[in-house]
């Protein structure tokens, strides 16, 4: 029997392997594999279907991740996938895999980072699994949502020309990471030192307490502008826009000068000695919307506070970075290449 390493394929190589063994069956499945979360139609409107599972180890560190917050971003990044298909989640379920590390009272504290997320989402928790882990604390949520029919907005209808905007703040979540695992080395070295952590609160919140954008969902909605193409950023703005315009079949153009990065940002980027660009590009976990809008929609969005233009879609397939010094690099899904 031939053996095929994992990392031959990659996590997109992967899914894309899985989902050419299936078709779909049933007529009420509209889209299955491939979006920010499943599409079913139930009548009336879509009911969208999305999970997300997290490692201790590999998603979190139990040594600087608060239960409370793991609780509310184990939420919140559903929320933010149900966001991303232009709905509004209205049901989780949570299965949770423990440890005999964890406590009853860190149990309490991860669900009031639950409950809190389920109301400040207006998402009710209806169900789960709890399971005994042999390796380490796991959860996993499963999240529902409901969006008209007329107004879904999948990862694939971007055309050429329509302008590409975010929700903000990139790479501050990035650099909450790096604070957080320099200042663990800095504790294992010398456990009586206390953390640095208050310049970098704004950061380190951005890391263990993402929000998910529905206030985005719920303007649009109001100002009646259904997004072309939309995505949640998890894994970094240059990988969610190539899934944006492999999907669509459209290339793009992003001004380096127009990507929102805070000061709090610039100035980690500097102390660690990262370009803020890459940050802004690759660093994840950001969970801002990115999405695009046919140009006759742009006067209705152009006030929105929170949403900015960064670029345009374009025929050509290239997707490329205008950088402030001129010219233009590749953005590709790690990093970006001068040409
Ligand atoms: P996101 O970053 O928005 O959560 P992912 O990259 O995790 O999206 O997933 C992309 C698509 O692949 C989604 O439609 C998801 O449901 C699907 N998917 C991921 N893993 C699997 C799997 N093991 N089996 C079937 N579908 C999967
Ligand atoms: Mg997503």
């Amino acid at each position: 029997m031939e053996r095929t390493e994992l990392n031959t394929l990659g996590e997109f190589g992967l899914i894309d392997r899985i989902k050419s063994k299936f078709t779909n069956k049933n007529v009420e499945t509209i889209k299955g594999i491939g979006d920010d979360a499943a599409v079913i139609d139930v009548g009336d409107k879509y009911m969208l279907v999305t999970t997300d599972i997290l490692f201790e180890g590999i998603h979190f560190d139990l040594s600087y991740t608060p239960l409370r917050h793991l609780g509310y971003k184990a939420v919140a990044v559903n929320v933010s996938d149900i966001a991303a298909m232009n709905g509004i989640a209205k049901q989780i379920t949570v299965t949770i895999g423990l440890s005999n590390r964890i406590s009853v009272e860190a149990i309490d504290e991860l669900y009031e980072g639950i409950k809190f997320a389920c109301d400040n989402y207006n998402v009710d928790l209806i169900g789960g699994d709890t399971s005994a882990s042999a390796s380490g604390f796991v959860i996993s949520i499963t999240a529902t949502g409901f969006v008209d029919k007329d107004k879904i907005a999948y990862r694939n209808g971007a055309k050429p020309n329509d302008i590409l905007c975010v929700t903000g703040d990139l790479g501050a979540a990035y650099f909450g990471l790096q604070t957080l695992e320099r200042e663990k080395q800095v504790y294992l070295a010398n456990p009586n030192m206390q953390p640095e952590l208050t310049e970098k609160e704004y950061l380190v919140g951005k890391l263990l307490r993402p929000e998910a954008r529905t206030d985005i969902i719920h303007e649009l909605n109001e100002l009646g502008v259904v997004p072309s193409s939309m995505i949640d950023i998890s894994d970094g703005l240059a990988s969610e826009l190539l899934h944006i315009c492999t999907q669509s079949g459209v290339g793009a153009m992003v001004f380096e000068d127009k990507l929102p990065i805070e000061d709090f940002t610039m100035l980690a980027a500097t102390e660690f000695n990262v370009s803020p660009i890459t940050a802004a590009l690759n660093g994840g976990e950001d969970y801002q919307l990115l999405f695009t809008v046919k140009q006759s929609d742009f006067d209705k969005i152009k006030n929105m506070s929170d949403v900015l233009p960064i670029g345009y879609t374009t025929e050509d397939k290239a997707v490329l970075l205008a950088l402030n010094s001129g010219g233009t690099a590749t953005i590709k899904a790690q990093g970006w290449n001068h040409i």
